[in-house]
């Protein structure tokens, strides 16, 4: 099965003047692929949040559902002031 390059050596071979795209990013970021990732690729990935705000904001919620995932899998307690802001924010579409 033919797969494409890593996301790495993709970066690597097309340079500065390729930034990754939202697209790339967001799927990264998705995956786990990011803290298995090189240098150059958590870099660009860090510069394109600090000039993109539509990926600022899906890394922020990918977080913050890693966060519940993690405490749902060491039962943790959640915190429910935290719950209840984030159900807001969900049922308000932001
Ligand atoms: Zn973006």
């Amino acid at each position: 099965m033919q797969r494409g390059l890593p996301a790495d050596r993709r970066a690597a071979r097309d340079g500065l003047h390729d930034m990754l795209s939202c697209k790339e990013i967001t799927r990264m970021i998705a995956s786990d692929e990011l803290a298995e990732a090189g240098w150059w690729t958590r870099f660009s990935v860090r510069v394109h949040l600090l000039l993109c705000g539509h990926c600022r904001r899906y890394a922020a919620q990918m977080r913050r559902i890693g966060g519940w995932a993690r405490q749902f899998a060491t039962g943790e307690p959640e915190d429910p002031e935290t719950l209840a802001r984030v159900r807001d924010r969900i049922l308000s579409g932001d």
